[in-house]
């Protein structure tokens, strides 16, 4: 299988069946993020305890992309440390920028998948959206954030 096929079949499996979607009851940190080159939104909680990424949970509206990229994103960051998360933030925001072509400092091979996005450019801020969203909460420099 290549990565357009594998692309699309993790696309379309994360937005049929959207992982650690809803919003959690009493966040620590959350941000909503906006793209409005295509109106996704999202909104991203998250329960940070003691410098580790205890739960997150995210709720949101947008197309297909988003949607999915924001539910593996959940998936690659529950229990990781904060500085793990902001590492894997910077790995994503490289490889969808196509500063790392081979996706090489990203070991998470579902991630890794989302560098499909590259044949389709104006989806690129879909994709990062929730990351966006995701550093935001955890720096708590701002409660909403934009890609423009
Ligand atoms: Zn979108």
């Amino acid at each position: 299988m290549d990565l357009r096929e594998l692309y699309q079949e993790v696309i379309l499996d994360h937005n049929k069946r959207p992982r650690n979607k809803g919003r959690l009851g009493a966040p620590t940190h959350h941000a909503e993020g906006y793209n409005p080159l295509c109106g996704d939104t999202i909104v991203v909680d998250l329960i940070v305890n003691d410098g580790r990424i205890e739960n997150i949970g995210f709720e949101g509206q947008g197309c297909a992309i988003s949607m999915a990229s924001a539910s593996l994103m959940t998936e690659s960051i529950r229990g990781k440390s904060v500085e793990e998360a902001l590492a894997l933030f910077g790995g994503v925001q490289a490889m969808l920028t196509g500063k790392d072509d081979e996706g090489c400092c990203l070991a998470d091979e579902e991630l890794s998948v989302l560098s499909g996005v590259k044949d389709f450019p104006v989806r690129i801020k879909c994709a990062i959206l929730p990351w966006h969203a995701l550093k935001a909460a955890i720096e708590k420099d701002s409660e909403r954030v934009s890609t423009e």
